[in-house]
């Protein structure tokens, strides 16, 4: 693609270039990207999927090992369990856009490490550029450590930070972040399946007072 895909949504509309096609050609520098290691070891990229003019971003972590296998966020146990809490908030998957801050699994699962992080971020910033989401929800440390970085807010754990609207702008935008758990935490523990499903309301009832709902 000849236009940066770092151009912002008004010059999207004055290029007649789509933001499906921004994102797409922000997918394809992801699939062919080396900047860490992990290319060496994982079986596909995951960029990122979904409506491209979504209201709501939901950002996690990094791809595991169904993602890895599928090329899509989200599509293993915790994943299923975004899908209902989705569905309990009034929104199909496909009606919001889904990322990671990491877009290759790392090893057996592990963390990802602070230099993958660095390296890959350039990429989730260039999809909320073009995407422009009124709300971005983080789900779990990972995640909202990175975006309370970028809008210099201190961030001591999710456990503090989870369930409530901290709103801001981050790169030129205004925007509200709510952070809430990562999904995976209620596969192993009822009490953050509970906070999770709780936050999910209060994020619905915030969404429905805006009329996003
Ligand atoms: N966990 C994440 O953080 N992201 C995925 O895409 C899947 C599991």
């Amino acid at each position: 693609m000849l236009i940066s895909i770092e151009r912002k949504k008004k010059s999207v509309r004055d290029a007649c270039v789509s933001e499906k096609e921004f994102l797409d050609a922000i997918a394809a520098k992801v699939i062919v990207c080396h900047k860490c290691e992990l290319w060496k070891t994982r079986k596909n990229a995951v960029p990122g999927e979904g409506r491209p003019e979504s209201q709501i971003m939901f950002i996690g972590e990094a791809p595991g090992y169904w993602e890895d296998i599928k090329g899509k966020p989200f599509v293993g146990a915790a994943g299923k369990f975004l899908d209902t809490l989705l569905s309990e908030i009034g929104f199909a998957r496909q009606s919001v856009f889904i990322g990671n801050i990491v877009k290759y699994r790392p090893p057996r699962n592990r963390e990802p490490l602070p230099d993958e992080i660095q390296k890959c971020t350039p990429y989730l910033d260039s999809q909320i550029r073009v995407i422009q989401p009124k709300y971005i929800v983080t789900l779990g440390n990972y995640s909202t450590a990175y975006i309370f970085s970028k809008v210099a807010l201190p961030f001591s754990g999710i456990t503090q930070a989870h369930g409530k609207f901290y709103e801001t702008s981050i790169l030129g935008m205004r925007v509200t972040i709510f952070p809430t758990f990562h999904p995976s935490a209620s596969l192993y523990s009822a009490k953050y399946k509970e906070q999770l499903i709780r936050d999910f309301r209060t994020l619905r009832h915030e969404l429905e007072q805006k009329r996003l709902v």
